[in-house]
């Protein structure tokens, strides 16, 4: 599938029926695997050969769909998890363990953020949050004998600040650690990290790829460009014996191109479970069927209501990096340029109060903790899935108290903007 465009790849990437298969992807759902002598099986076990054997850690299905992804985002490897949460959890854990440090930017998700601050910060994986807009000298000053990658968002959600990815690899490079960029809100249809030096992509897929609020997911994908090897010292985990595995290197073994997924299928999957259901992988390669037609629309309806509040007297500012007033326009000329995501945030006149009573008479787009579904929703950040923040961290991820996110679905522009014009009405 290498040579088809983006689209053709939506559709049919991952998966080629032989004659007289199923056209659509089958669901394997089965737990187990069959095998004719122990010996095969064993050879499973020590990682010799490849096939399946429990659901666990790798089944057909979830594998057809990740080979979809990876192929979208130009990689080497792919693996499903069960969520986003877990795809950058994995990500860092692979590489990165007590005593280790890592740099992310300061806006990100929130769940990432927590995840990092928080319950990483227990295991003994320091982080230190940078500014996406810092200048080469701050986030060269950032790093540390023990940091082990940098991590940042295409678009932060939902300070939908723009990623120079380039610049960030390229710092990432010369101190000899992998950039992994987290690729939920662009997509592979409007960016591919991998063409700009990142090495390893995420996703939360229960996003734009999924697209229809169905099922839960998360993704890794690997470029197979980082040389471990190269950086042994600070990788041991790759470039060293397993034990748990009879003593293999990963790094040597499966190359450059599967060592990092490897690794992170044989030994994290195998020990934290966090696997996605077959069933789960077949809604979420439906979406990806569509996700190049659905990205557009999503795009076309944001940049319409972005227009529209701007101009409105109500709004006190609107944060959309399509529109030519925005600080990241030209960041996102160059990184998206064929658009951002759907998803817009705004400041309404008066305050968190007046953002709160706006979304009271929105009818068309419903009050959830989701975004970039076929359906219009909002979120009032600080008082939701930011809520754990204090004031200063706010600030650094970008989230002031009067932001309202708003996640453009596929309807009708025109109603939209309807329903925003009549619900500011009412405030
Ligand atoms: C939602 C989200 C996540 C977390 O993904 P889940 O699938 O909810 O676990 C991670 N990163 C970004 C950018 C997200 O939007």
């Amino acid at each position: 599938m290498s040579n088809y465009k983006i689209e053709t790849k939506c559709v049919q990437g991952g998966y080629t029926p032989k004659n007289g298969e199923p056209r659509q992807i089958p669901i394997v759902q089965s737990t187990t695997f069959r095998y004719e002598t122990s010996e095969d099986m064993g050879k499973l076990f020590d990682l010799e050969a490849s096939g399946y054997f429990y659901s666990r850690l790798q089944n057909p299905t979830c594998d057809t769909v990740a080979a979809k992804i990876c192929e979208l985002e130009g990689g080497s490897a792919a693996m499903l998890t069960s969520s986003g949460q877990a795809a950058n959890f994995y990500a860092i854990f692979n590489i990165a363990t007590c005593g280790d440090h890592v740099i992310s930017c300061s806006t990100i998700y929130g769940g990432t953020f927590n995840l990092f601050a928080v319950t990483m910060k227990k295991m003994g994986i320091e982080f230190t949050f940078v500014s996406p807009d810092c200048t080469d000298e701050e986030l060269h000053a950032a790093f540390r004998e023990n940091t082990k990658a940098v991590f940042g968002e295409t678009i932060a959600n939902p300070a939908l600040t723009v990623l120079d990815i380039e610049r960030f690899a390229r710092i990432a490079h010369e101190h000899g650690v992998p950039m992994i960029v987290d690729n939920t809100f662009a997509t592979p249809v409007n960016c591919r990290p991998f063409e700009w030096g990142a090495d390893i992509v995420t996703h939360s897929t229960t996003k734009y790829m999924d697209g229809h609020g169905a099922a839960v997911g998360g993704c890794i994908v690997d470029s197979g460009k980082f040389d471990w090897l190269a950086h042994k010292e600070k990788f041991p985990g790759l470039c060293t014996p397993d034990d748990s595995y009879h003593g293999i290197v990963y790094a040597e073994r499966f190359g450059l191109e599967g060592a990092f997924i490897t690794k992170a299928t044989a030994q994290l999957m195998r020990d934290f479970g966090s696997t996605p259901a077959p069933q789960s992988a077949f809604l979420l390669n439906l979406g990806l069927e569509s996700l190049h037609v659905r990205m557009e629309r999503h795009c076309a309806n944001a940049q319409a209501v972005a227009e529209f509040l701007e101009g409105h007297e109500k709004i006190a500012w609107v944060n959309y990096s399509g529109l030519p007033s925005n600080p990241y326009y030209d960041l996102a000329k160059k990184y998206l340029p064929k658009g951002s995501c759907g998803v817009v945030s705004f400041g309404v006149r008066g305050g968190r109060r007046a953002a709160e009573q706006m979304m009271k008479h929105l009818k068309l787009a419903a009050i959830e903790t989701h975004v970039a579904d076929a359906r219009t929703c909002c979120l009032h950040p600080a008082s939701a899935t930011h809520r754990q923040m204090n004031d200063e961290e706010l600030l650094a991820a970008g989230v002031s108290g009067d932001l309202v996110r708003l996640s453009c679905g596929l309807e009708s522009a025109e109603d939209l903007i309807a329903d925003l014009a009549q619900a500011l009405d009412a405030v």
